[in-house]
């Protein structure tokens, strides 16, 4: 196929869902395997549910997750702009083009006025659902003449204009993930495709917008399934080939529900502010509802593009599991370089320890090294703080089985050779810390498990921990004899 043409088309109704984000993830993907065009139209035909900021927030969310696209709305300077051949892309813009396209339906015959009352409506729903029937309107208004509909339009009498289906018509479309689907027009309702205030419906401007903008492939949520033949019947009654449909399964936790806010974090923003790295939470979520032809998990964008196809895309739900998410993320910040780690992390330690610039900027050496000791074991950048808690928070030694091994009869000797060795230096650098333990090994003859253990502990309160050096430097003179002293008054030698 020619000109490969794929859309993202979110409402700006608030904050972009993680499920939103994979569907943009595999537009672009695929976009850019097949070398086509990848663009984000804003649908905001329903004005009712427009927040305000929502189309900076998507933007700001799509970029950051480095997922970009070719044309359509952009952010600059804090403006939103518009670039590409197919505009507007803002469907609020595109009100009289709808009105054209709708007109044309109408004239045609595939359209009708429909004046009918909401008590009407209501009425007919209660009616319908007492008897046990689907809702769905009963095309009253199917018999009113296209003259005096026009009549009554024009005399000020307020109305929508529905959709006009066929009786007992098959519809029928492939779908790239589900297969054919062929559904009956005796099971569609007469659609509304301009509402009252002059806007067209979701099913309008989509159809309309997808057709001129020339899109070959519509990539969606599979919550726009049910909606589908609608669409492909307006292709037909338009004379439009239709587009390559495919619908992506849900966005499940693992109770396999819809992702709730109830179960932490659902929009890209939360899993950004939780410390998450954009390459991860991409990565893991190109993995839900996705899979490779081979073991790897660990994808860069470009392998992504270049391994991405949707015949590998599951009919099922697919489950977002955050204890996997944990991991690739571990993955990402190991791979990150100390000084990196610093810039992503600040945020956070402000935060928790109310550290200024001028702490970053006079601890840098440090905090390469306190990177590089917890960045081992750090499932998020909102976590490091934690993990650095040992070189900034005091602790109070307890009576535990750790306690215990400082009770070993080589610990005082020890705790004496260790105190002695860090007094006698002027400052503990890096180098010192190193070569420390293997100095109080030479001379005390203590050594391994007995070294090791009770140092640990006398200068952590723990027995497990990162690097023993690391942690020896990252504390310091002053914090290590003071951590000594008061081991030593606890076990009273
Ligand atoms: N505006 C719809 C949404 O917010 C997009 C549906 C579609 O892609 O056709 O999900």
């Amino acid at each position: 196929m020619e000109n490969i043409r794929l859309r993202f088309a979110p409402s700006p109704t608030g904050f972009l869902h993680i499920g939103g984000l994979r569907t943009a993830l595999y537009n672009h993907l695929f976009a850019k395997k097949m070398g086509g065009k990848f663009i984000l139209r804003i649908e905001d035909t329903d004005q009712t549910r427009f927040v305000d900021g929502a189309i900076e927030n998507l933007i700001s969310s799509l970029e950051w997750a480095g997922v970009t696209y070719d044309e359509g709305v952009f952010v600059e300077d804090g403006k939103i702009v518009e670039k590409g051949d197919y505009g507007p892309y803002i469907q609020s813009k595109r009100l009289d083009i709808y009105r054209k396209y709708v007109d044309e339906l109408v004239e045609k015959g595939h359209a009708y006025y429909c004046f009918c009352s909401k008590d009407r409506l209501d009425n007919l729903r209660e009616e319908q659902k007492i008897k046990g029937l689907v809702p769905k309107y009963d095309g009253l208004c199917r018999g009113v003449s296209l003259e005096e509909a026009k009549k009554r339009a024009a005399n000020g009498e307020e109305y929508v204009i529905r959709m006009k289906l066929p009786p007992n018509k098959d519809i029928s479309f492939k779908d790239l993930v589900r297969g054919n689907i062929t559904i009956n027009t005796d099971d569609i309702d007469d659609q509304v495709l301009l509402k009252s205030d002059g806007f067209p419906t979701y099913h309008m401007a989509v159809v309309v917008d997808d057709h001129l903008m020339g899109i070959s492939h519509v990539v969606r949520g599979e919550e726009w399934l049910p909606s589908t033949p609608k669409h492909v019947y307006l292709y037909e009654a338009f004379g439009w080939e239709a587009p390559i449909y495919v619908h992506l399964p849900t966005v499940l936790n693992k109770d396999r529900k819809k992702l709730s806010k109830r179960h932490g974090d659902v929009s890209v923003e939360d899993f950004k502010a939780s410390g998450y790295l954009p390459e991860a939470l991409v990565n893991y979520l190109a993995l839900v509802g996705w899979s490779p032809d081979s073991n790897q998990e660990i994808f860069s964008m470009d392998e992504m593009i270049e391994n991405f196809s949707f015949d590998r895309v599951s009919k099922t739900g697919g489950i977002f599991d955050r204890d996997k998410l944990i991991w690739v993320n571990s993955h990402y910040i190991r791979e990150k370089s100390n000084s990196e780690l610093i810039e992503l992390t600040k945020p956070y330690f402000k935060d928790y320890y109310g550290f200024d610039d001028k702490f970053f900027e006079t601890h840098s050496k440090w905090l390469e090294v306190l990177m590089a000791t917890i960045k081992e074991d750090m499932p998020t950048l909102k976590s490091a703080p934690e993990k650095a808690k040992f070189a900034f928070e005091d602790y109070e030694l307890e009576t535990d089985e750790d306690f215990e091994v400082l009770k070993g009869e080589q610990v005082p000797t020890l705790l004496k050779a260790l105190k002695s060795n860090i007094a006698a230096l002027d400052k503990l650098t890096f180098e010192d810390a190193k070569g420390l333990m293997k100095k109080i090994q030479k001379e005390t003859g203590i050594k391994g498990k007995n070294l090791f253990m009770p140092t640990r502990i006398a200068i952590t309160g723990n027995s497990h921990g990162p690097e023993l050096a690391n942690v020896l430097y990252l504390l310091g003179k002053d914090k290590l004899i003071k951590r000594i002293e008061a081991c030593e008054e606890k076990l009273g030698v």
